[in-house]
């Protein structure tokens, strides 16, 4: 830590002093807000990705930040222990990209901005040099039924 300096009191203000303080301050590049800590939510991080979560209404409002290279199967399923991601995210993708594989083969290709609702039964993983931000909406274990979503990818 930068020692303070001892506050100056009583001092005469040079001319030289006043000009310089009219030169404007730069003030330091404010935070990333797609990144920065989330007021008021809890944080964990799990297989990589980076989650805060918070309570809005009987819902759970969730930040996901995956990095470069994540892959569910390999950074995820060794702590879920599911064969597929069987969770539905539902949600705004707010920065980067991701690919979504189904078990039957079908994919899926998101880019932010944009709006997603992916099906319980995937493999994703980052697309790119830029880590992804997910916004997500879930009500825990009843996510699937209140949200609407079929409880796994398939064709009618
Ligand atoms: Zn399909």
């Amino acid at each position: 830590m930068a020692k303070k300096k001892a506050p100056r009191r009583n001092v005469k203000t040079s001319t030289a002093a006043v000009k310089r303080r009219k030169v404007p301050r730069r003030r330091p590049e404010p935070p990333d807000p797609l990144l920065a800590p989330v007021k008021g939510a809890e944080r964990r991080d799990i297989g990589h990705v980076r989650l805060e979560v918070g309570r809005a209404g009987a819902a759970r409002v969730k930040r996901m930040v995956y990095p470069v290279g994540f892959r569910w199967s390999v950074d995820m399923k060794p702590a879920v222990g599911t064969d597929l991601c069987m969770h539905a995210h539902v949600g705004f993708l707010a920065r980067g990209e991701i690919h979504v594989e189904y078990a039957d083969g079908c994919v899926v290709e998101h880019r932010a901005p944009q709006i997603v609702a992916i099906e319980p039964g995937h493999d994703g993983w980052v697309v790119g040099n830029e880590p992804v931000v997910l916004i997500e909406f879930d009500f825990e274990s009843d996510t699937v039924s209140r949200l609407g979503m079929p409880d796994a990818h398939r064709h009618r």
